[in-house]
């Protein structure tokens, strides 16, 4: 495929097209062609990265923040103005619909913008003193240091710019890790931070094998913040090792929200927003809806009519072709995640109302997928799908509803429809995640944050929570001499 950038790395702001440890393939999902080769670090270059983080923290953390704020302002407007290149390239290495992908441009542009804001309102505070002899209590959220940011390939500009804009915004450095799938959307976005005037050293981008990466950025002494977004076993061990380190820890991790559909709710209007919610980006987004509990009321309703819009989604390749809604999962094991999730339903756990199988490549395909009346141990209820596979189950009484809803361990998002207003408040408190919208799906706005609890990991990203994960508390307390 033309076009596609040759891949560099960035060290101590030196872009390197070699890599220590050799290149890997980068292949489109929807037609499996390479598209390009991918430079891969080695443990002497990722000296240097640390190094070079390490180096340029002390100037970056005391540059004002409002000089913070003009350069993150202007890589928000740069990633504005480069938006179809990228969403080009997105489109390419995800294989997201271009309407999606730009969708998901504009709004890490607003994030970087929000961010960057903070580094002018974050002034910390004064403390009223207990004795007179005390002069001032002042609370102040210093940077915490170089941070080592880790990210996944559904989201390849959103995911990372939130967590680059959250880290120099505080005053951070940062070495982001962007996922194997998706190098160049991740080269192209920090690019964007560099020619805004990000200084050398204050941001590097390195590619190459995540658990050799993770593990030597984690234990050196010099990073001391780690975030990283993606399934919830690599979350536990990254956050192991950085705990022996005692290094501030952000985790980002799986989900497998409810949507509890309440027989009061506008049914037209849900039925379409949760058709729609639930196989963008194929169903590969954290906080899809993936287990939808109908009021038996308009349980059937429900399924025929939600089955009927999944039938009307187009799959293909969307660089191909304009008109495609659903494009392939990322890779070929996210393929076989769902064939595994399929045979795992066994004889009478369920009914495959449609699609259920992979579709033929070349692309890593599968079939819009609705699971009716699944039971409630099968995988598909209890394991994030993280793909094109939705279960709907009928409930009796909203206590029951909200009981099925909290029975896993994961708690990112959860979602409710309804149009009583009792309903809605008791929903709202009863439950379980980081994240409940009430008749509607849009969780993520870069004023709000964003992040889980249990299984869903912890820590906020986005909204001011995003800002403050990159700093930590000091008191100094002065008294008279
Ligand atoms: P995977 O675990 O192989 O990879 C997911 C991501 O984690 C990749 O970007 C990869 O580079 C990274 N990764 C893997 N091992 C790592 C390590 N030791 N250190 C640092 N990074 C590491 O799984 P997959 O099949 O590609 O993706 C599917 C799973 O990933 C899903 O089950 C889902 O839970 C999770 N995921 C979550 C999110 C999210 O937004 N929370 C996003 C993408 C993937």
């Amino acid at each position: 495929m033309t076009n596609y950038p040759g891949l560099k790395m960035l060290i101590a702001g030196e872009w390197i097209a070699e890599g220590g440890a050799g290149t890997m393939p980068v292949n489109n999902p929807a037609t499996e062609a390479k598209i390009g080769d991918c430079p891969m670090v080695s443990s002497e270059q990722l000296d240097a990265a640390v190094a070079a983080a390490d180096e340029a923290f002390p100037k970056w953390a005391a540059t004002p923040g409002a000089e913070r704020h003009k350069i993150l302002r202007r890589a928000a407007e740069l990633l504005r103005e480069r938006k179809t290149d990228i969403a080009r390239i997105v489109m390419l290495e995800v294989g997201k619909p271009n309407a999606q992908a730009l969708g998901e441009i504009g709004s890490a542009a607003d994030l970087i913008d929000f961010l960057g804001e903070e580094a002018k309102r974050q002034g910390g505070r004064l403390v009223p003193v207990r004795s007179p002899n005390l002069l001032q209590q002042r609370v102040t959220q210093e940077p915490i240091g170089p941070a080592a940011l880790f990210t996944p390939w559904n989201f390849p500009i959103n995911l990372p710019a939130k967590k680059i804009a959250g880290a120099l915004a505080a005053g951070c450095s940062c070495i982001l890790k962007p996922a194997e799938t998706t190098p160049a959307s991740a080269q192209m976005l920090v690019q964007c931070f560099t020619d805004a005037g990000v200084p050398a050293g204050v941001i590097n981008l390195v590619f190459g094998d995540p658990a050799k990466i993770s593990e030597h950025l984690i234990t050196a002494p010099a990073m001391r913040k780690i975030s990283f977004t993606g399934s919830t076993a690599v979350g536990k061990q990254l956050g192991a090792l950085a705990a022996q380190g005692l290094k501030r820890f952000t985790a980002e991790l799986g989900g497998h929200a409810p949507v509890v559909i309440g027989k009061s709710a506008d049914f037209d209007r849900t039925v379409a927003a949760c058709a729609a919610t639930k196989y963008r980006n194929a169903g590969q987004v954290c906080v899809s809806p993936t287990r939808f509990l109908a009021a038996r009321d308009i349980y059937d309703r429900f399924v025929s009519e939600f089955v009927a819009r999944v039938n009307d989604l187009k799959v293909g390749d969307p660089s191909a072709d304009d008109s495609v809604t659903m494009g392939p999962l990322a890779h070929a094991g996210r393929v076989n995640a769902m064939q595994e999730l399929m045979g795992a339903l066994g004889g009478s756990k369920g009914e495959i109302v449609t699609g259920g199988s992979a579709i033929e490549g070349p692309g890593h395909f599968f079939q819009p997928t609705v699971i009716a009346n699944p039971s409630a141990n099968s995988r598909l209820m209890t394991e994030e799908p993280f793909g094109p596979v939705a279960g709907i189950v009928p409930y009796d009484d909203i206590e029951d509803a909200v009981r099925i809803a909290n029975s896993l361990r994961y708690g990112l998002a959860a979602y409710a429809f309804t149009a009583d207003l009792d309903e809605s408040h008791y929903l709202g408190g009863a439950l379980r995640a980081g994240m409940v919208a009430i008749n509607h799906f849009a969780v993520g706005s870069p004023e709000t944050p964003f992040g889980g609890t249990g299984d869903s990991g912890f820590g906020s990203e986005s909204g001011v929570e995003g800002y403050l994960g990159y700093t930590e508390t000091k008191l100094v307390t002065v008294a008279k001499s």
